[in-house]
């Protein structure tokens, strides 16, 4: 088992279906990893993304780190069974060939790589990721995940209309659950927002609304105090992530189940979140990201760390929105997971064509991640196959 080529690329992203709406302010980090493995005359590549976030400088980082893999030997690599490619041995063997000097890479450029690692390793097993690591984890995988579709990201023009359309999209695909945003605009106009949804929906707890961190710690209990009255499924990202103390008394008070997590960037980080955050394992979500965490071992021990510490895994919801962490939370069993049918394409959402009922939704039978089920995004990840030398060039 060898990797043969190593391609990267940062690419632009936005929140909005139509990106006309506004200009692009987010990128994602893309990895392709070419294998020495043909599986049905092809050569077997796997890729990787950075999710979302202010993350795309790692693309360069990202690159670094993954083409320390052309060095590997055949068991630097292959599973212990020798018939295919360990995404651990491969992502122990980076680390430990990183310069000396070097400071640890950042955990969404180790979890970029690590998402490209396991897209490889079930292509090469012929399965599709949630089913090969519910193998590795032995245990039985769901073939259907809850999932919430989000977005509802505040229009610069026509904002009411605009997102009431989105979210009537949201249903007509198959779609129960909504999540919007908050905190880009005056309360007021916010619980406005809220309403226009709720309109939509047959029970307010139907809609969880995620205000991305934007309230200042004196706001924080107002902010919540004002939702409360709607019975909204969860309040998501209210005060900043690193604000303990802020949290913990907003989960003394609200009534609302919380969500939080989603700036969780190691165990370390969990385990703070968890043991000083006073979150309510009976009823808060946690909304943590298997790609910005450092990858699935990482998402693994944290999943272990809180179910320790009492948390069910229904209340896990992974954050991205993309194939990956649906195959996360069928592979692990967890409450559900966030889908981005409208933001951040191609790359948020389910596979082109797939089946939606209730709610409910399936990850690609396709052996690995099933990219490939999402025409024009294995088209952008070929371009990037193809690119230039390493580094590429942002586009
Ligand atoms: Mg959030």
């Amino acid at each position: 088992m060898r990797v043969l080529d190593v391609r990267c690329r940062t690419v632009t992203v936005t929140r909005f279906l139509d990106p006309g709406v506004a200009p692009c302010e987010l990128t994602t980090a893309v990895v392709a990893l070419a294998t020495d493995a043909i599986r049905d005359g092809q050569q077997v590549v796997g890729y990787g993304f950075s999710s979302f976030g202010r993350v795309g400088g790692a693309a360069a980082d990202a690159g670094d780190l993954s083409r320390r893999l052309l060095q590997a030997h055949d068991e630097d690599l292959s599973d212990p069974e020798g018939s295919g490619l360990s995404p651990l041995r491969a992502r122990e063997f980076v680390l430990r060939h990183r310069l000396p000097e070097a400071l640890p890479p950042p955990a969404a450029v180790l979890g970029t790589l690590d998402m490209a690692l396991w897209d490889a390793a079930s292509k090469i097993a012929g399965l599709p990721l949630f089913r090969f690591l519910g193998a590795r984890l032995g245990q039985s995988p769901r073939s259907t995940v809850p999932v919430y579709a989000s977005g509802g990201y505040r229009y610069p023009r026509d904002d009411h209309a605009r997102l009431a359309e989105e979210v009537r999209r949201f249903l007509d695909a198959g779609h129960t659950h909504v999540k919007i945003k908050i905190g880009d605009c005056p309360l007021a106009e916010d619980l406005e927002r809220v309403e226009t949804v709720l309109a939509l929906l047959p029970r307010p707890d139907r809609l969880a609304v995620d205000g991305m961190n934007r309230y200042a710690e004196g706001r924080v209990a107002a902010v919540a105090k004002a939702l409360e009255p709607y019975g909204l499924r969860w309040i998501e990202d209210v005060c900043d992530p690193s604000d303990m103390e802020s949290l913990s008394r907003l989960a003394a008070a609200s009534v609302t189940p919380l969500g939080a997590g989603e700036a969780i960037r190691s165990l370390d980080d969990a385990r703070t979140v968890l043991r000083q955050g006073g979150l309510r394992p009976d009823r808060d979500v946690l909304l943590i990201d298997p790609v910005h965490c450092g990858g699935l071992p990482e998402y693994l021990a944290i999943v272990a760390a809180a179910e320790d510490l009492g948390w069910p895994r229904r209340a896990f919801f992974p954050h991205g929105g993309h194939l990956f962490s649906l195959h996360v939370a069928a592979a692990l069993g967890l409450g559900g997971c966030e889908s981005n049918p409208a933001s951040f394409q191609p790359f948020g959402g389910l596979a082109e064509g797939a089946g939606l009922r209730k709610g409910m939704a399936a990850p690609p039978e396709a052996p690995g991640i099933g990219f490939e089920t999402k025409p024009t995004l294995v088209a952008l990840f070929e371009s990037v196959r193809r690119g230039g030398p390493f580094p590429c060039p942002s586009t």
